[in-house]
């Protein structure tokens, strides 16, 4: 989505002081909430008077301070614009839709991603992965496989589909749930995409559950692909459970 001008730092500073620093919505001051959070992160965040997904611009006399729950409360009451020209198709790989798009891919790259939140990881490996190609195919992990995998998904499988479909460069979600499979085979013997990428943390490609199929199927497997640092949504959720128990043991 592209928009129309913008401001700069001295421009947001002079609205913030018309506003004499306080929340345009409920009047606190970004003293007091700096001082509540302890944090330069809790300032007055900048709030799109008419937002961007509406057509709004990012040119300062369309900018008003908001304090962060001011700015999420006005968030929760606007429908999210999805523009479909933006976003990947979704497709399952028995549909109509596949069919008929499949053969429009030219070289197919094809790699998993459960995205279950997506990190910086996930995202290094679906921007490197279309490298290797003209299209980039993005197979979703099912449910199943997030409930195999750590006990339960943070994100239903749609969600997490229409996540990746927003990403650059990603022509084509496959959100894909086979019950008891914990590979993604089924899906590359239907896609037949001629590369098959693996995230930074998988090195050796006969090491990976699908490097079989792929051997069969004549699918070119690159691995290390992204970030090689390492990344865990498991992780990551199990940090925010622990800090947010912590933060009601410490508020009693
Ligand atoms: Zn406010």
């Amino acid at each position: 989505m592209s928009t129309f001008g913008n401001h700069s730092p001295e421009e947001w500073e002079s609205v913030k002081k018309r506003f004499n620093y306080c929340c345009a919505e409920c009047g606190i001051e970004e003293s007091a909430l700096i001082f509540q959070s302890n944090s330069q992160f809790s300032a007055l965040t900048r709030d799109h008077i008419i937002p961007i997904s509406k057509g709004g611009t990012d040119l300062i006399n369309n900018i008003q301070p908001l304090c962060i729950s001011c700015n999420a409360k006005k968030r929760d009451h606007l429908d999210l614009d999805f523009s479909p020209e933006f976003l990947a198709p979704i497709v399952t790989l028995h549909s109509e839709s596949f069919q008929e798009i499949r053969p429009r891919l030219g070289k197919v790259v094809c790699t998993s991603c459960p995205a279950d939140p997506l990190h910086p990881g996930h995202l290094s490996c679906l921007l490197e992965s279309k490298r290797y190609g003209n299209s980039l195919v993005v197979i979703v992990n099912g449910d199943w496989f997030l409930t195999n995998k750590k006990g339960r998904p943070f994100m239903p499988l749609e969600v997490r589909s229409q996540i990746v479909a927003g990403i650059r460069g990603v022509d084509l979600v496959v959100p894909f749930e086979i019950e008891d499979d914990t590979t993604v085979c089924e899906a590359l013997k239907v896609i037949q995409p001629h590369v098959f990428t693996k995230g930074g943390d998988r090195t050796d490609p006969t090491n990976i559950p699908e490097w079989e199929v792929c051997e069969d199927l004549g699918i070119e497997i690159i691995t290390g692909v992204g970030d090689s640092k390492v990344h865990s949504s498991s992780n990551l959720l199990e940090d925010w459970y622990h800090r947010r128990i912590n933060l009601f043991m410490e508020q009693g």
